[in-house]
């Protein structure tokens, strides 16, 4: 699958013309792979380790304090 930056859209790479252009729009899609993460990926990034340094506190909290 191809990402359309202009239709924000993904492009099935079938549909996808011989010189890399979006069939809706006719600009050059660039592949997701190379899109940089979103806004949701970061966020749940930042959650997941958030969580985490939470975990290790009560770790320690029950090392010192059984
Ligand atoms: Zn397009």
């Amino acid at each position: 699958m191809a990402w359309c930056d202009t239709c924000i859209a993904s492009v099935n790479d079938d549909i996808v013309g011989t010189d890399g252009a979006c069939p809706t729009c006719g600009s050059i899609i660039v592949a997701p792979t190379r899109r940089p993460p979103s806004a949701k990926f970061w966020i749940f990034v930042a959650g997941t380790a958030v969580y985490l340094v939470w975990r290790i506190v009560q770790l320690i909290q029950w090392l010192l304090h059984p």
